[in-house]
């Protein structure tokens, strides 16, 4: 690496493997990894940054599949500066490294309900930016506002109603790195939210493969958008129905699998590539294309090199 970058209090470490940041365990390096020491930090060192160079922001990898070739430019992944839960009232307000996890939990115990948040294995930024949801709620019932810094290192308030919140999408402008994020809960009995989380997760384990390498669903369900952009799961055309009727449940492509428990989930099963996740993907939506005419789109997010 021959490029000069600003020098930060974070930490800066060039030609850094991302595989072990990630949920699959795949990819190749980053030509940057920045873990800055706070927002301040960030803004700095994104404002005195090339304007050439390529951003990238990672939350925890658990719905990245990052390739091979790894990624050009600087890959931000916030930490400890990053991961505050402040309960004020009926507003919670996390750091974007906070994981879901914890601010569902932290919430519960102030009677406050983001009790959907428990079961979904990312940080904030990775929630906000997909719009992240299960069992009926979503990132988009509860958000408030975000904040960002931008490609520039200017900071940024956006309201949620300007970050076309939808079906595992939001609309950010490029290269901007969300920084924290308030929700409005409703309020609820503390006991009774630490039993549905736990019921939450007893049935994660029932369906879903939670123990081996994913990044969750790997394909949108093609059918259910309600008139508001949210997924509607009253209708019932999903992913995993259309792949198991294409007789994947289970297929491999050298240490890539579809998960036999849950047939959208694709598995690193031991030793895979990302070219060999990626391409047992991309067989998948070919023979469902095949056998039913639909054509799956990725909700995983590919990055990177191949
Ligand atoms: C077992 C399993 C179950 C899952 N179940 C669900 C589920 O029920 N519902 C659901 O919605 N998802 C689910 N997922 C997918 C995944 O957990 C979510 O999409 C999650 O919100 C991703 O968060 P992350 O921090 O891992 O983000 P990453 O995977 O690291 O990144 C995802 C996207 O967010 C962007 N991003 C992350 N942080 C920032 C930031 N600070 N600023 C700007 N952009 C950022 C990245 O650029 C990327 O585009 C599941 C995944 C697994 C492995």
């Amino acid at each position: 690496m021959t490029q000069t970058l600003p020098t930060p209090r974070g930490a800066l470490t060039p030609n850094r493997p991302l595989a072990d940041l990630t949920w699959l365990r795949v990819g190749g390096p980053a030509d940057w990894l920045f873990q800055p020491a706070d927002e301040q930090d960030l803004a700095d060192f994104l404002a005195a940054l090339d304007p050439a160079s390529p951003v990238f922001a990672m939350g925890v990898g658990s719905n990245l599949i990052v390739r091979d070739g790894g990624i050009r430019g600087v890959v931000i992944r916030l930490g400890r500066g990053f991961n505050t839960i402040e309960i004020a009232g009926e507003t919670v307000t996390a750091g974007a490294a906070a994981l879901d996890a914890h601010v569902a939990r932290r919430a519960a115990e102030a009677g406050l309900d983001l009790t959907f948040l428990r079961t979904i294995p990312g940080s904030i930024g990775g929630a906000v930016r997909m719009n992240a949801g299960c069992y009926g709620s979503y990132v988009a019932d509860h958000l408030v506002s975000v904040r960002a810094v931008a490609r520039d290192g200017g900071l940024l308030d956006i309201p949620a109603a300007d970050l076309a919140l939808a079906y595992r999408h939001s609309e950010l402008p490029p290269g901007c790195v969300l920084t924290r994020a308030t929700f409005r809960a409703n309020r609820g009995e503390p006991a009774d939210m630490a039993a549905k989380m736990q019921d939450q997760l007893a049935r994660r384990d029932a369906s879903q493969p939670t123990r081996d390498r994913s990044a969750g669903s790997t394909f949108r369900n093609p059918a259910g958008y309600s008139s508001t952009g949210r997924a509607d799961d009253s209708h019932d055309l999903k992913a995993w129905s259309l792949i198991d009727a294409a007789g994947l449940r289970g297929h491999r492509l050298g240490g890539a699998q579809m998960s036999e428990k849950h047939p959208n989930f694709l598995l690193n099963a031991g030793g895979a590539t990302a070219a060999e996740l990626e391409a047992l993907g991309e067989l998948v939506r070919d023979r469902v294309r095949e056998s039913s005419g639909h054509d799956l789109a990725w909700e995983v997010i590919r990055v990177g090199e191949p």
